[in-house]
Order: structure tokens, then C-alpha cells, then sequence
């Protein structure tokens, strides 16, 4: 009975995943989706306690207690502009939770039931095996490396640039060679216990290891693609924990989570210009010729305004388009952004905002902020459509962003963005750029737009700034 009940209460919540992920492919949808989504795993989960049986339920009760109160702390304290490293924290503790699912497991049916005579394949099957190394290894994978990705989003791990160890590729091939080593004693031999229990943290620490040397050379532009890789992985860790348990449900979500995870990676790699296949291997190397090193800046021929001064130039345009960056989410500016949009509307300007695919600190920030003021979707366009329009664009105002508008992108070998995809905002008859310094962005590197002829650089944080232009259109 409880068997038919936890098989029906997975059929209902992964229809519930697919129906809830569909969704969210619409603004509209999204909300809605994310509800239906998180409805099927609670039911998961009720199905997984009817199932359960032999656990001792005062550990689940307690276990989700304590993740719970964490969780909710955590969410609460987290400012909007910590969230990229929080997600990049959660999908590390996704991989942990798989790598442990599958220990235990192993551990478990060693202690209790292994017959030491056989090894781990005979007595549990060749695919069973498999799929806890991959477990184990994907799972280890994840967590260190999101681990060092969270790091350095914070700026923690030496500001977030590169770091490369001499011999580091050799060192990664050495280190895969020893997880197979580990895997073929841990599956082909007979093994007592603490033998296996051995083999399988040699995998897992391995695998931890890799992770950790597999992120650490990765810098400046190239973290959003990384940041989208874990999550896949983090879902394949799910998925293979889903077989080692004979668990449908955790397989379909983590098929889910690890193939929209990869979709992800594949917008992520064409917005930076790079292949996938690079990428999957770990193949970055190091950030695209940057060695880390930041250089002094060099700039001779900046010009600058107030908010006041700009105004005429505003007042006059027909066309306006913001491009909003990573200081957009940092100033909180989203209402102000939109408040001045709406204001210059009503003047009969015409207002869009151009979303670069890597602008902010993950994968759809602009999109997720702006819709937090409620910026109409159809005024957000996407860097390629937008592109063609620059040229006849009046006044192009970046806010807080940087890197995404940097021309050395285009004509700069050995840049770290050289063949990043931009927003070709230089090509506009003038733009007005609110950053409160001449700081670089998140590469680290000078941007000669702030020097062009049509430039003109409003230092201030972008959300008085922009209060500021708004108060002025007002008045
Ligand atoms: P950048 O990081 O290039 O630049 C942001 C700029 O915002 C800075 O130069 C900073 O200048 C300015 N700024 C910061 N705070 C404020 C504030 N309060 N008011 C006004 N300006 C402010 O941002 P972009 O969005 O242009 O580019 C994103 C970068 O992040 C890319 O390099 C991308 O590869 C990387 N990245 C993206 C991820 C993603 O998934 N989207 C993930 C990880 C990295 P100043 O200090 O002078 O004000």
C-alpha cells in the first residue's frame, strides 16, 4: 500500500516539475509555475515519509527543522545583491546532499547485508556501481566547486581573478586518473566494510578536490558560464542519487534541474563566445588570455556632467534606451529606473532597456530586478535584436553597468572579454554613463567608452542619479 502510495505521490510531482518548468518559460507563467513545482515536491516528499518505513522519523522531523529555520535565517539576511553567491552556495549543498545520499547508501548496504566474498558490481550490478562513482564524484564536483565560484563572486578568493597553478592541467588529469583507480577498487574487488567505506571517500574527496582545481583558474567574464555548469551538475548528481536509490522521482527532477542546466550553460557560452564543449571538459584553461594581473588605469580624456546637465540633451531625445548592469542591482535603482522611463513616456520619448545575457551577477538578473519594479517585458530586448538599433538610438543611458558595454570586447586580443558579444552602445549619438567611479567592472579592465567623443560619465550611485534626472524631468 504505502509502495502505491509513494509511486503515485512521485507520478503527480514530477508531472507537477514538468507542468511548473514549462511554465516558467512565460513572465506570466512563472509564478504560477514555481508554485506548481514546489506543490509536487511537497508531495515528493509526503510520499517519500509514507515510504520511508524503517527511518526513524524524529531525524527527518529534526533534519528538516534545522535546514528549514537555516534556510529561511539565511533568505532573510541575504541582501538582493548576494543572491548569485547564495545560489551558487545552494547548488553546491544540492551536489553535497547527492554525494552523501549515495555514501550512506553504500554504507548502509555494506554493513548490514555485503557479502565480502563478492565485489560491489557482482553483488549490486555493474550500472548500480556506476552510477554511485558518478554520484559520489558529480556530487563532490559540485559542492567544492561552488564552493570556489561563491568565493570568488564575493570577491573573497583573490578578488575573484584567476589563480594558475603551474601544472595544474596535469594535476587534474592525474587526479581523474585516481578517482578511476578508486572507483575500480571500490567496484571490482571484494571489499570488507571500512575497505569500501575507504574507497568511497577516496572518490568523494578526490572528486572535491578536482572541483575545487577544475574552478580555481576561471576569472573575470567567464563565471556566469560556470555558475550555469553547476547547476547542471548539480542536477546530473540528483539524477545518478535518483539510480543508486532506484528513486524515479529524484532521477526525473534531477534530469530536469542537470538538462535545463545545460540549456542554460549553452545560452551562457554563446552569449561569451564560447564553446560547450570546452566547457564540459573543464577545458577553460584560464579566463580568455587575462593572466589576472590588474593594470593601472589609463585614462587621459574623460568627460563628465551632473544629472542637471544632462537633462537638455534627455528632454530632447525620441529615442532612449537604458542599459542596466550590475550597479543597478547594487544601488537598488529598479524603481527609480522605471519612474524615469515612465516620465520621459509621457513626454513621447520612446524607452526600452537593453538586457545583455551576462549583465549583473547571474543568469537573468536584469530580467528578475526590473521585473521587480514592474517593467513592462516587452520594452526588455535582448542584445541581438537591440544591436541594429543602437546606431539610431538619441541617448543610450548604462546604469552601473560596465563590462557588458565594453568595446575592447571587439578589437582587444588577449582582453579577458575579447569575442564577448556587446551591447554596441558607442555606436549611439550620445551616452550618458552612471557609475560612481572609474572603477573597472567585473573583469577587471579599463573601458574606453568612458573616453569616447559621445561619452559623457555621471559619477554617482545609479539610484540618485537617477532620482536625480527624474526629479529634473519632473520639474
Ligand atoms: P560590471 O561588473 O562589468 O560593472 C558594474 C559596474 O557597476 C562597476 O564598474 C561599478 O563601478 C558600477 N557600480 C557598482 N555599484 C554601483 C552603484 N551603487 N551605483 C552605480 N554604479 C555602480 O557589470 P556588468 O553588468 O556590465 O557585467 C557583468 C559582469 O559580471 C560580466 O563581466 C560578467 O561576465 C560577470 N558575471 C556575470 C554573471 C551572470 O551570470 N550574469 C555571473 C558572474 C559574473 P563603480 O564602482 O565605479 O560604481
Amino acid at each position: 500500500m504505502n509502495e502505491t502510495l509513494a509511486s503515485l505521490a512521485y507520478l503527480f510531482a514530477s508531472v507537477a516539475f514538468i507542468v511548473g518548468l514549462k511554465m516558467m518559460s512565460t513572465v506570466k507563467g512563472a509564478r504560477r509555475g514555481n508554485a506548481i513545482a514546489g506543490i509536487g515536491m511537497a508531495v515528493a516528499i509526503l510520499g517519500t515519509l509514507f515510504h520511508a518505513g524503517s527511518i526513524d522519523y524524529r531525524w527527518i522531523v529534526g533534519g528538516a527543522a534545522v535546514g528549514s529555520i537555516l534556510g529561511a535565517w539565511l533568505a532573510y539576511r541575504v541582501p538582493m545583491t548576494s543572491m548569485p553567491e547564495f545560489v551558487a552556495m545552494f547548488n553546491g549543498l544540492g551536489g553535497l546532499a547527492s554525494t552523501f545520499v549515495a555514501l550512506c547508501d553504500l554504507l548502509h548496504w555494506s554493513e548490514s547485508t555485503a557479502d565480502i566474498s563478492i565485489s560491489c558490481s557482482t553483488a549490486r550490478g555493474v550500472d548500480w556501481t556506476v552510477a554511485l562513482v558518478l554520484s559520489l564524484v558529480i556530487g563532490a564536483v559540485t559542492f567544492t566547486g561552488s564552493m570556489a565560484a561563491w568565493l570568488k563572486l564575493a570577491g573573497t578568493l583573490k578578488k575573484g581573478e584567476p589563480i594558475l597553478l603551474p601544472g595544474r592541467h596535469a594535476i587534474n588529469l592525474a587526479l581523474g586518473a585516481l578517482v578511476v583507480g578508486a572507483a575500480i577498487w571500490l567496484g571490482g574487488y571484494a571489499l570488507e566494510h571500512d575497505e569500501q567505506t575507504q574507497a568511497a571517500l577516496a572518490i568523494a574527496l578526490l572528486g572535491g578536490l578536482l572541483g575545487w582545481l577544475l574552478v580555481l583558474p576561471i576569472g573575470g567574464a567567464d563565471m556566469p558560464v560556470v555558475i550555469s555548469l553547476l547547476n547542471s551538475y548539480s542536477g546530473v548528481a540528483a539524477a545518478t542519487t535518483g539510480f543508486v536509490l532506484g528513486n524515479d522521482c529524484l532521477i526525473i527532477s534531477g534530469a530536469l534541474v542537470g538538462a535545463s542546466g545545460i540549456i542554460l550553460t549553452q545560452i551562457m557560452c554563446k552569449a561569451m563566445n564560447r564553446s560547450l564543449g570546452n566547457v564540459l571538459v573543464g577545458g577553460f584553461g584560464q579566463t580568455a588570455g587575462g593572466d589576472g594581473e590588474k593594470k593601472k588605469s589609463s585614462y587621459t580624456k574623460v568627460k563628465s556632467c551632473s544629472a542637471e546637465d544632462a537633462l537638455p540633451i534627455l528632454e530632447a531625445a525620441r529615442t532612449v534606451v537604458f542599459v542596466p548592469g550590475y550597479g543597478l542591482a547594487v544601488s537598488q535603482g529598479q524603481h527609480a529606473i522605471r519612474e524615469l522611463a515612465d516620465l520621459l513616456e509621457a513626454k513621447g520619448i520612446s524607452c526600452r532597456y537593453a538586457i545583455h545575457p551576462v549583465a549583473g551577477r547571474m543568469p537573468g538578473h536584469m530580467n528578475v530586478l526590473l521585473a521587480e519594479a514592474n517593467v513592462p517585458y516587452e520594452k526588455l530586448v535582448e542584445m541581438d535584436q537591440i544591436n541594429p538599433d543602437l546606431k539610431e538610438t538619441d541617448v543610450v543611458i548604462v546604469v552601473g553597468a560596465n563590462d557588458v558595454v565594453n568595446p575592447v570586447a571587439r578589437d582587444q586580443k588577449g582582453s579577458p572579454i575579447y569575442g564577448m558579444p556587446i551591447l554596441n552602445v558607442d555606436e549611439a549619438r550620445t551616452i550618458f554613463v552612471i557609475k560612481r567611479s572609474l572603477s573597472p567592472g567585473f573583469a577587471g579592465i579599463d573601458n574606453p567608452l568612458f573616453e569616447a567623443d559621445n561619452a559623457l560619465m555621471i559619477f554617482a550611485d545609479a539610484k540618485e542619479a537617477l532620482l536625480a534626472l527624474a526629479k529634473g524631468i519632473k520639474g
